[in-house]
């Protein structure tokens, strides 16, 4: 009956963990259970995909003449492809 209540609680739970493997504290466990989820998950899979590489934006911009502004351009530009993905 409630199936959407049901699919947001388990997305919740997916994100949760999505977020764990991006900030590296996720377990070995975790690591395989997030991969096993994404090959089923497309939802999660886009996401990943987005949150890892804003993340190596992140890293391979520290530098000193970047600007705050060209990085949140960078972050702008790759949350649109992924919205015009859908
Ligand atoms: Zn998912």
């Amino acid at each position: 009956m409630n199936k959407q209540n049901m699919e947001v609680e388990q997305k919740q739970a997916c994100t949760e963990l999505l977020q764990l493997v991006i900030d590296g504290q996720a377990t070995p466990e975790q690591h395989q259970e997030l991969e096993f989820h994404l090959e089923r998950c497309e939802d999660c899979r886009e996401e990943y995909l987005l949150s890892k590489s804003i993340k190596d934006s992140l890293r391979s911009h520290i530098k000193p003449n970047n600007s705050p502004t060209g990085l949140a351009n960078i972050i702008q530009n790759k949350i649109s492809e992924t919205a015009s993905l859908k």
